[in-house]
């Protein structure tokens, strides 16, 4: 028994120096092992159901996720959501909370009916698959600028139906045909809420609002310039209070934003400006640590098992620097 015990520590004390051998010598080599480097997009977007965790904003908009997520119900009284086969309907409770209040409010005002909800985050936040650099830390929303018809939509009107675009065609204007003062009471109201930090809208529907003779224009600060954003409007709150390790972005500048560097918007770009670099893919590695917990707690994701089902079959997987043994022990 005791010899058998011996052999075995003998043994086992052989493959580790074996192993450890031919890790020097690969890494001597100069072949470093195999960085798991799938795209946090594919990890995030697997994912059907929240993490079971407080509720919380980890990172910033752009690099981050979510954890404790809620769902705005698919229909409220004052509000559709749109596209539900993405299940894209999840957000900080705070978020959850502004949308139903804004719902609730205008279509009490009676300027607007009720409100079309695009895109929140993913359950557990994080990068998606498609569209949206943000909207990974659940405090952003899309919500459409298509007023709620008086009628609950089928599932499959909710995916077929599109939005309209306040532009006239091919031009940076509004048709006013289309952009009404509606809309712009809608959006007036939107970032009239204290813990909207930003509200993202084309160029162009933002001259339009900056044209109105408004009694109080304060909230046109919040109001920000932006590509697209001719369909919908983009909502992004401020991190909610507890939201420890959630990154708020700068205030806004100063004033109401209708003046220089709006003008800005409407110049062709000079000839030498220089192109945009493509973003780099988000790797679990370039999230906060503890986004980790969040793709795997309660039955998530097993980021080991995607990393080596992306890699064919790995000697050794690398996250964040630790080596991961291949076969984890049972929890
Ligand atoms: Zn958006």
């Amino acid at each position: 028994m005791e010899r058998q015990l011996i052999g075995s520590s003998h043994a086992l004390r052989t493959s580790f120096l074996v192993a450890l051998l031919a890790c020097m010598t690969c890494l001597f080599a100069g072949g470093a092992p195999a960085r798991a480097e799938v795209a946090a997009k594919k990890l995030f977007g697997k994912v059907a159901r929240p993490a079971d965790l407080a509720s919380r904003s980890i990172g910033s908009y752009a690099r981050g996720c979510l954890a404790g997520a809620r769902p705005l119900p698919v229909t409220g009284q004052n509000w559709q959501v749109m596209r539900l086969s993405r299940n894209r309907n999840w957000g900080h409770p705070a978020l959850i909370a502004y949308l139903e209040r804004l719902a609730n409010d205008v279509a009490a005002s009676g300027d607007w009916p009720g409100l079309l909800v695009g895109d929140l985050a993913q359950p557990r936040g994080g990068p998606m698959l498609t569209g949206h650099n943000s909207h990974q830390i659940g405090l952003d929303a899309d919500v459409w600028l298509t007023p709620m018809p008086n009628r609950v939509l089928t599932e499959q009107e909710r995916e077929d139906i599109s939005a309209v675009s306040m532009l006239r065609s091919g031009k940076m204007e509004v048709d006013p045909s289309v952009f009404t003062l509606a809309h712009a009471k809608l959006l007036a109201r939107a970032a009239s809420y204290p813990e909207v930090a930003r509200i993202f809208i084309n160029p162009a529907i933002k001259r339009a609002l900056c044209d109105i003779q408004w009694s109080d224009r304060s909230f046109l600060r919040k109001i920000r310039p932006w590509g697209g954003h001719h369909y919908h409007f983009h909502v992004r709150l401020d991190c909610p209070p507890g939201s420890q390790g959630c990154k708020d972005q700068d205030p806004p500048p100063p004033g109401d934003g209708c003046g220089a560097e709006l003008d800005a918007w409407f110049r062709p770009p000079p000839a030498n400006a220089p192109k945009r670099k493509p973003r780099p893919e988000l790797t679990l590695a370039s999230l906060p640590r503890e986004c980790r917990t969040v793709l795997e707690v309660g039955g998530g994701v097993s980021v080991s098992a995607a990393v080596q089902s992306s890699m064919g079959s790995p000697s050794e997987v690398i996250i964040d620097g630790v080596p991961m043994p291949r076969r984890r022990p049972a929890r």
